[in-house]
Order: C-alpha cells, then sequence, then structure tokens
C-alpha cells in the first residue's frame, strides 16, 4: 500500500540544533557576517558559494533552518521566509511575471490578495483575470498566449471553496502556465506541492505559527526559483527587502513543531461545532459537511489525520444582526471579535466588512459573499461543547433560534 505523506513527520526527522548542542537552533542575533578573505567574499555575492551568509537581507542561519522545516513540511526544494504573508505573495508574483504578462486568479482569495491583483498590478501592465476558480472551464476559458501565473488558495478566504489542485496543476502543465497556491488556511491538511503545485506561499501569521503574536510569510518551490528570488542583481526578495526578523523566525520554528496537534483540534472543534450549527438549520458552511459542494473533492487532496481545518462561515440575515451577534458572542466569551486566524482563541469577523473589504459591493455580493457573513477561525478549546452552549445562548437571545 502507499504510504500516506506524513507533513508532521518529516518537520520531526530533520536534525536542527545548535552549534553546542543546543536542542533549539540559535538565534543568529546579526546583520552582516565576516569572511576570512575577500575572495570568498565575492564568490558569495556571485552566488558561488554553498552554505555561507553574507547579509541577513539575503539569508540568515535562523531563517534557514525555518525555512528548512517549512520545505520539508511542503515537501518542496527549497523554501524562503518573509516578513508577511502579502510579501510572500507579492515577491513570488512579482518575480515570475512582468510587463505584458496574464495572470487568472480565483475571484475569492484573501482581500489583500484580491487588491494587489485587481489595483496594483495593473501599474506594471500585468493582466488580471478573475474567475471562479471550481469552474474548470472557465479556468481554461481565460488561458491566453501570455498567460503565466494560475493563482488560487487551497481553500479560498472567505467563501471556503476548495480548489482542485491536481486538475488546475494539469491544465497549467499542458500549457506550460505556473501553478501558485496560497495554503495558509490548509497547512499539514493539504499538501499542494504533491498535488502539483510549483510555488505554495503561506501567511505563517495564522495556523503555522498560531499565537498571534507576529506577522511572517514563506514561499516554498524549486530551489531555483527560491535562488532566483534572493538573486543579488534581480530577485525580488532581495530588492524588496521583506526579510523576517531571526528572534521571530527562531519562535515560529518551535511552535511548527506543535502545528499537527494543533490542526486536528481546532479541526475536530471546527467540525463540533458546524455539525451543531447544522442542526439547528442555519447557513453554515463547513468543508467538513457532507453537503459542501467541494466534499468529495477534498476528501481526496486531504493528508488525512488532519480534519478538514478550523475555518467557517454562518450566514446571517444582516449585517446589523452580524455585528450584534459578534459583539455578544465576545461578551459571553466564545472567543475575540478579530480578524486574522489560526490562533489558540476563536477569532470571529464580518468579512465583507473587513478582510474583503477591498473587494467592491458588488462583486461580493455576485461572488455570494453576503453582508451577514460571519467568518470563525474555531479555537482549541478543551470543551467546545461549553463554547457551543455560549454560541447558542447568544443565538437565543438575538431569535436566531
Ligand atoms: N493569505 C491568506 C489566505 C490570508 O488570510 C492572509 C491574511 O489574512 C494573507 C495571505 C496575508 O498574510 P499576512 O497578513 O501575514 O501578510
Amino acid at each position: 500500500m502507499k504510504e500516506q505523506f506524513d507533513p508532521a513527520s518529516r518537520i520531526q526527522d530533520m536534525l536542527q540544533f545548535d552549534e553546542f548542542g543546543g536542542v533549539n537552533p540559535a538565534i543568529t542575533d546579526s546583520a552582516t557576517y565576516t569572511f576570512l578573505d575577500a575572495e570568498t567574499m565575492t564568490e558569495t555575492f556571485l552566488g558561488h558559494t554553498e552554505g555561507c551568509f553574507l547579509y541577513s537581507r539575503h539569508w540568515n542561519p535562523s531563517n534557514k533552518f525555518l525555512a528548512d522545516a517549512i520545505a520539508a513540511m511542503e515537501d518542496t526544494q527549497s523554501a524562503w521566509v518573509t516578513a508577511s504573508g502579502m510579501s510572500a505573495i507579492t515577491c513570488s508574483i512579482l518575480q515570475l511575471c512582468k510587463a505584458g504578462d496574464h495572470i487568472i486568479t480565483s475571484v475569492t482569495t484573501y482581500g489583500g490578495t484580491f487588491a494587489f491583483l485587481k489595483n496594483y498590478l495593473p501599474k506594471f501592465n500585468i493582466e488580471v483575470s478573475f474567475v471562479d476558480i471550481t469552474d474548470l472551464d472557465s479556468v481554461k476559458g481565460e488561458i491566453r498566449p501570455n498567460t503565466r501565473l494560475i493563482y488560487t488558495e487551497s481553500i479560498t478566504n472567505p467563501l471556503l471553496q476548495v480548489s482542485d489542485i491536481p486538475s488546475l496543476a494539469s491544465i497549467a502543465r499542458n500549457r506550460g502556465i505556473i501553478l501558485m497556491v496560497d495554503n495558509t488556511f490548509t497547512p499539514m491538511m493539504i499538501t499542494p506541492a504533491r498535488l502539483g503545485a510549483d510555488i505554495v506561499v503561506y501567511s505563517l501569521t495564522k495556523f503555522i505559527n498560531g499565537k498571534n503574536d507576529c506577522v511572517a510569510g514563506a514561499i516554498c518551490g524549486s530551489l531555483d526559483f527560491v535562488n532566483s528570488l534572493s538573486n543579488v542583481n534581480d530577485g525580488t526578495a532581495m530588492l524588496m527587502g521583506p526579510v523576517l526578523d531571526p528572534m521571530r523566525s527562531s519562535s515560529i520554528l518551535k511552535n511548527l513543531h506543535t502545528l499537527h496537534i494543533r490542526m486536528k483540534q481546532h479541526s475536530s472543534n471546527a467540525m463540533y461545532i458546524a455539525s451543531e450549527l447544522k442542526k439547528l438549520g442555519l447557513a453554515v458552511r463547513y468543508p467538513g459537511l457532507p453537503d459542501h459542494p467541494q466534499y468529495t473533492l477534498l476528501n481526496t487532496i486531504l493528508n488525512k489525520e488532519y480534519g478538514y481545518g478550523g475555518m467557517i462561515t454562518l450566514e446571517l440575515e444582516s449585517l446589523a444582526l452580524a455585528n450584534e451577534f459578534m459583539r455578544m458572542m465576545q461578551m459571553e466569551g466564545v472567543g475575540y471579535l478579530a480578524v486574522s486566524l489560526g490562533y489558540f482563541k476563536t477569532l470571529f469577523s464580518n468579512s465583507g466588512k473587513s478582510t474583503s473589504s477591498e473587494v467592491p459591493k458588488e462583486l461580493q455580493r455576485k461572488m455570494g459573499l453576503t453582508e451577514g457573513l460571519v467568518r470563525f477561525s474555531i479555537g482549541l478549546d478543551n470543551n467546545i461543547n461549553r463554547s457551543m452552549e455560549k454560541m447558542k445562548e447568544c443565538m437565543r437571545k438575538l431569535n436566531i433560534i
């Protein structure tokens, strides 16, 4: 029988310790590095040396430890870490695309990504087509001779559509197009590179770090691509300079080692909440419920043991009701009214008025993002039944149930 890919074991099997035997790699607290001779410095600038560090905007050993662990988890040749998820996305796109190129993207993506694609790239004469990524014919229909990139999220923000990564990869490969996937919602659950994605990007800010104490990102792909990003002459990451602080990369690396446990708990708690909301007859969307339109597809691409993830949406009648419900849930201690996700506590926000507010109202309506949609990132609660009871109490008070 084919052995299932296990991202957690890939991380566990890495031997990363410091030069004095400390079990955690030491933090390299230096912006610059000495060379024993000037010739080696020149060779390093030319990219001819292995394992030499020249300046921390280029590479820092602590960042390298984190990048290596993430590459192991994603089963890619290499990875690069950045100071935010947005810089991982923007550097990757700008590294790949030039003026005159064309990108096809899912219309439902994180609002910052949408804004970059819609409002920022036209400055560089890069055209973008926005499609329903679950409609493969419309993806194919948008391909042009200058299409360079197909961009999507494994599970989209905020509508929780599941991207058919294997089919998108084969569409892209046949036409010499690159497939880039944002896997922020589904680390460990989905391994996009094993399904055919060329580049995988992350906001590490979310589930991977899990503590909401910093903003960070990662880019995973071939060694050639990562080297191109860091090229001193034309590497976008090197020249734009969104470098992650090594103190932070060190703490993210330690948190990465508990990601598998956290993902399982996020998933089982979310499954419980989603099932209970469903029983109450509410308009809940969760990719782990059999009535989710891509439930069957998702089951074919999941690394099974991590569940269906921690993200749920609930559609309420109006914005006013959604706002009042969130205010009450925060007062009752269900979680926090805050954007972001992947935190140990439950977070909730109204997507249309927050993380997708960059998407024009008309388009929000067209893609099915309703005014009263509340997006939940379900936390690690030990007693999720208790949290559900608190949620129900709020619903009763507001006559939602
Ligand atoms: N990708 C997704 C799916 C996100 O939800 C976010 C932020 O919410 C980002 C990327 C951007 O990440 P960051 O805030 O770390 O820049």
